[in-house]
This record gives structure tokens, C-alpha cells and sequence, in this order.
């Protein structure tokens, strides 16, 4: 028996308790949501509509159509609701953000029933993830066989999805669509009555509703009053598209662990999106303009990139085309506001290496549906907004998953190599994904959305420096891997708390013990 499987064994224990006791606790979270949902199906959609007279009045306004807004538009409007949407763009977004969904997030589609919304823009189909360092690589399958048939990641242009998800939701009679830039929210008394907005022939305007869901995107200017979050610029991708370019594994998407992290995937038939991304704040980003970049990526980029796709990488650049884009963290610390509620990246932003961000959207989106299905109208924003604090709660298993391996993915692979130790922790991390089974399988089925759950991830914490120690010791220790090793079990505890404890631990943990957790609807 080689060292891996001792571990592999000790670990498989460690793991295999926290599964069973988390997979517990998310059916005990989840189920009664589900029933309830159903149960409101049957009479929600067209009487909540019609109940209170089509007399032009809107139920909830909606800021920014984008990933989140569209989705929730159609959510709404199907479920009867009479749905204002303020867009300051209503023609098809054309971005390097948000191109591939991993299959938890197409679930959530499916949940919405916007799943036909990936269908005929060329969207591909993603069956797992290639990590590749080093010239080593190893290939990680979604754990997608208890899944229906054609669940898997997708991958696309952004500006697509969204302009199908929204001329969906804007075919629906009780939705309306509005090209208009929202300057502020309107406030009295302590409770967002709208919004002030300029329409798109430049004039100003204000439009009321008792409830107004900001989704205006990681850089939102509306969330101050909403969220004490603050937002943290911390790397940078640089994209563009390589075209005719076959990568290793068809329909994988392949992540390069290397100094300068970089990702590979399809989004198109012939087109495969590469992005590199940079740190921030060891590195200034070169000019477009003045051909630095260019000449960036062919001498300190390119001789990073795997082989097999390096010739394909240099002649793209040739081709111009180059977009960059600020990746951004913000953990959600809401402030609830009667009236109000945010959304998507205005409420919360992860580092987009591990592409969750689509994916906790849609989930908030399923959330925040379900939540307002038993209620009849919104006429008390007050009791409104204190049964809406449940859902920061509700939403942790899989926003508090996504987030967190993604901020574990940036503290480790984007960490400076001049640091020893985090060196070492970034070598043993892609070990871990090369034992594939149960720990680089594992935490690829919790990156993917496919089975979130905070308490596996710890139990991969806690497995990764048992992992590190072993390797130190097997086939025969030294000291320098022993000391390597003393650092890693030291360091590594540290970097788990920083990244899940922006989290909230008892939002987390124990949401048993928080009063929202058992609130119902409001009874008026
Ligand atoms: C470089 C990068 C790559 C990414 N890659 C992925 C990925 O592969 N997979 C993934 O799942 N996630 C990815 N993400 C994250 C993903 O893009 C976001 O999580 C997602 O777009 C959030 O949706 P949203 O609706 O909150 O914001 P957005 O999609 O940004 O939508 C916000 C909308 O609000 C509108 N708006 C803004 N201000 C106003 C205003 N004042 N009035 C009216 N309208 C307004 C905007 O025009 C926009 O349409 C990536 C992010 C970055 C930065």
C-alpha cells in the first residue's frame, strides 16, 4: 500500500462522517422549502396577477437585467407578480464576465425553467475540469450519474444567455422592460418606497413599488444603503478568444495552475475563450493601446501556457481583441431596509477563477422566489424585509461553498512564489486534485454546484495538511519537506478561518441558532 492510500483511508473516514452528517443537515434545511413551493405553485401564478386589479401598479421593481435581474424578472413575473425592470442597457451585452455555468447553476436554470435559454446561441457542453501544473495534469469528471440526462457545465457568451433570458421574461404580460439608468433609491421614513431613474431619452423619473430588488452588479452604486460590504479589487483577467483551436480534452474545461493562473474553455464551436489572470498587486496591468500587452503575454505569459496550446495562444494575440477585466471578492453583510433587498454582485462577488458567480446568482434567485410564493402581496415592507432575513441563511450552503473555495483558490494559486510556504501549499493542492476519488473529486462536486456543502469542504480542509504531512513522511522524511510540512499544518488553518469566517460561522454552522432561520411568512 503506497502512502496515498494510508492517507487516502484516514482521510475517507474524516470525510465520509462530515458527508453523511452535512448531507443531513442540508436535507433538513432543504426539503420543507421544496414542499412549500409546490404547494404555492397551485395557486400562485394567476391569481396573485389579476387580485388586486391591472391597474398599472407594480408589485417589484427591479434594477439591472443582467445574469441575476433577468433571471428574477421571469421567476417573478411566471409566478404572477407584475414586475418593472430598469435596465441601463438593453442591447446584448458583449463582456468577458460570466461565460461558463457550472451544472449546479444549470440545475437552478432548470429549476427556473429558463434551461432553453442555453439552447441555440452555441452553447457547450462542460463534463469537467483539467487542472494543469507543471507539465502534469489531471482530468476531474463532474460526478454528474445521478443527474438527468444533459446536465452537465455550459458554457457560452454572457451577452447571449442574458438577452434570451430576457426577451423570455419580457414575454410574459405582466413583466415590462424599461431602458433607464437608476440614479438613487427613493427613501421615507427609513423604508425604499422605488427608485429615481433617467430614462433613456435623458429625462428624470421616479417609478414606486413596495419592493425593489437591486441587482446592479459587482459594481453597484445603489447597494451602500443596502449592504456594509466593501468590495475588493484582487487580480485582473486578461481574455480573448482563440479560434479553430482544439483543446486537449474537448468539452473540459482546462485550469492552469501556473505562476500566472490561467483558464481554457469552449465557448463556441470554434471559439475557446483563454483568460489570464494577474495579481493586482504585485504587477501593473499593460497598456492595450500602446501594444505592452501584446508583447506581455507573448514573453511572460505565453512560455506558461501548456504546450499544446501555445502556438494558438501567441497567434491570437496578433489578432488584437484583447479585454481585461477587474475580478473583485465582497463577502454579503446585508443591512435589511424595508422595501429593499439585493441581489446577485451587488450582494455578494467571488473571485471568478472557480466561474461560481453565475451559479450563486441563479441559486438566490431560486431562494428569493420561493421565499415570496406564500405571500399575496408585498403591503408591508416591514414584515416583509423580517421574513426576508431568513434567506441570508437559507443561501449559505451553496453561496458560502462557491465563495469559499473560490477565495481558497486565490489565496493559494494566487499567492507569490516567493513564499515558501505557500509555494508548497499550492504544490500540494494540485497533489490533492491529482488523488481525483474522493478529495480532488470531492471538491470539484462542491466547485461545481453539484453538492455544496460548507461542512465537506471542511472536511477537505482538515484532510489537505493530513495529506501534506504524509507526503513529507512517505517514502522517507527529510527535514526540509518535514519543515515544509510544519509550515503547511501551521499556515493552512489560518487561510481556511480567513475565508470561511468571512462567511458568518453561525449563518454557516449553526443558522439553528438564529432567529431568522424559523421566521415564516408574514400573516396579513
Ligand atoms: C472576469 C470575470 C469572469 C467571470 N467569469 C464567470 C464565469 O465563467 N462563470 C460564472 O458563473 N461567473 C463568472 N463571473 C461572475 C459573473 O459574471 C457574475 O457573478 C454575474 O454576472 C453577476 O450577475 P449580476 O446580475 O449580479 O450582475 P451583472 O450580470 O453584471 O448585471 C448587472 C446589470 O445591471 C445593470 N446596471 C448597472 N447599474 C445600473 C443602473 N444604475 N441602472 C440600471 N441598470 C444598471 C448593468 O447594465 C447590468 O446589465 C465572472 C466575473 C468576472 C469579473
Amino acid at each position: 500500500m503506497d502512502y496515498t492510500s494510508i492517507f487516502g483511508n484516514l482521510v475517507a473516514f474524516l470525510l465520509g462522517f462530515s458527508l453523511i452528517y452535512s448531507f443531513k443537515k442540508i436535507r433538513k434545511i432543504g426539503l420543507p422549502m421544496k414542499n412549500q413551493s409546490d404547494e404555492a405553485l397551485k395557486w400562485s401564478a394567476k391569481e396573485k396577477s389579476w387580485s388586486s386589479g391591472n391597474d398599472g401598479r407594480v408589485d417589484i421593481m427591479i434594477v439591472g437585467a443582467g445574469v441575476a435581474g433577468s433571471a428574477l424578472a421571469y421567476a417573478l413575473g411566471k409566478d404572477g407578480w407584475r414586475v418593472h425592470v430598469i435596465e441601463r442597457d438593453l442591447t446584448q451585452p458583449d463582456r468577458v464576465v460570466g461565460e461558463f455555468l457550472q451544472p449546479g447553476g444549470y440545475l437552478k436554470l432548470i429549476e427556473l425553467d429558463l434551461q432553453d435559454c442555453v439552447s441555440g446561441i452555441d452553447a457547450q457542453e462542460v463534463f469537467g475540469v483539467v487542472f494543469y501544473k507543471d507539465g502534469r495534469s489531471v482530468k476531474l469528471p463532474f460526478p454528474l450519474e445521478n443527474f438527468p440526462k444533459g446536465v452537465s457545465g455550459r458554457s457560452f457568451h454572457n451577452g447571449r444567455l442574458i438577452q434570451k433570458m430576457r426577451n423570455k421574461a419580457a414575454s410574459l404580460p405582466n413583466v415590462r422592460f424599461e431602458e433607464g439608468t437608476v440614479t438613487s433609491l427613493v427613501k421615507e421614513k427609513g423604508i425604499i418606497k422605488g427608485v429615481s431613474y433617467r430614462t433613456k431619452v435623458g429625462q428624470e423619473s421616479t417609478a414606486y413599488a413596495p419592493l425593489t430588488i437591486v441587482c446592479d452588479g459587482g459594481f453597484s452604486n445603489l447597494r451602500r444603503s443596502l449592504s456594509s460590504s466593501k468590495v475588493e479589487i484582487t487580480t485582473r483577467s486578461i481574455g480573448f478568444v482563440m479560434e479553430n483551436c482544439d483543446l486537449p480534452h474537448p468539452n473540459y474545461s482546462y485550469a492552469v495552475l501556473s505562476e500566472k493562473p490561467m483558464l481554457f474553455y469552449p465557448i463556441g464551436a470554434n471559439e475557446v475563450r483563454a483568460a489570464v489572470m494577474v495579481n493586482t498587486t504585485g504587477e501593473k496591468i499593460p497598456s492595450i493601446s500602446s501594444g505592452e500587452m501584446a508583447n506581455y503575454l507573448k514573453t511572460e505569459v505565453a512560455p506558461q501556457v501548456p504546450p499544446e496550446l501555445r502556438d494558438a495562444f501567441i497567434r491570437t494575440i496578433d489578432k488584437g481583441n484583447i479585454r481585461t477585466a477587474a475580478n473583485m471578492s465582497m463577502p454579503a453583510s446585508p443591512c435589511p431596509t424595508p422595501g429593499g433587498f439585493l441581489i446577485g454582485d451587488a450582494l455578494n462577488v467571488r473571485h471568478p477563477y472557480t466561474g461560481g458567480g453565475m451559479t450563486v446568482a441563479f441559486s438566490d434567485v431560486v431562494l428569493l422566489r420561493d421565499l415570496l410564493r406564500p405571500l399575496n402581496n408585498l403591503s408591508d415592507p416591514v414584515a416583509v424585509c423580517k421574513y426576508l432575513e431568513s434567506f441570508h441563511t437559507l443561501r449559505k450552503p451553496m453561496a458560502c461553498s462557491i465563495n469559499s473555495i473560490a477565495g481558497l483558490m486565490l489565496k493559494v494559486f494566487f499567492a507569490n512564489d516567493d513564499d515558501p510556504s505557500m509555494k508548497e501549499l499550492k504544490h500540494v493542492c494540485f497533489e490533492y486534485f491529482c488523488l481525483g476519488g474522493i478529495f480532488g473529486g470531492g471538491l470539484v462536486s462542491i466547485l461545481s454546484g453539484l453538492h455544496p456543502s460548507p461542512l465537506s469542504l471542511i472536511s477537505h480542509l482538515i484532510a489537505l495538511p493530513v495529506f501534506a504531512v504524509g507526503r513529507s513522511l512517505f517514502p522517507f522524511p527529510s527535514p526540509k519537506r518535514m519543515r515544509a510540512a510544519a509550515r503547511l499544518v501551521m499556515d493552512a488553518p489560518g487561510v481556511a478561518s480567513l475565508v470561511m469566517g468571512a462567511e458568518g460561522i453561525r449563518e454557516t454552522f449553526f443558522p439553528w441558532t438564529l432567529p431568522a432561520y424559523y421566521r415564516g411568512p408574514p400573516s396579513y
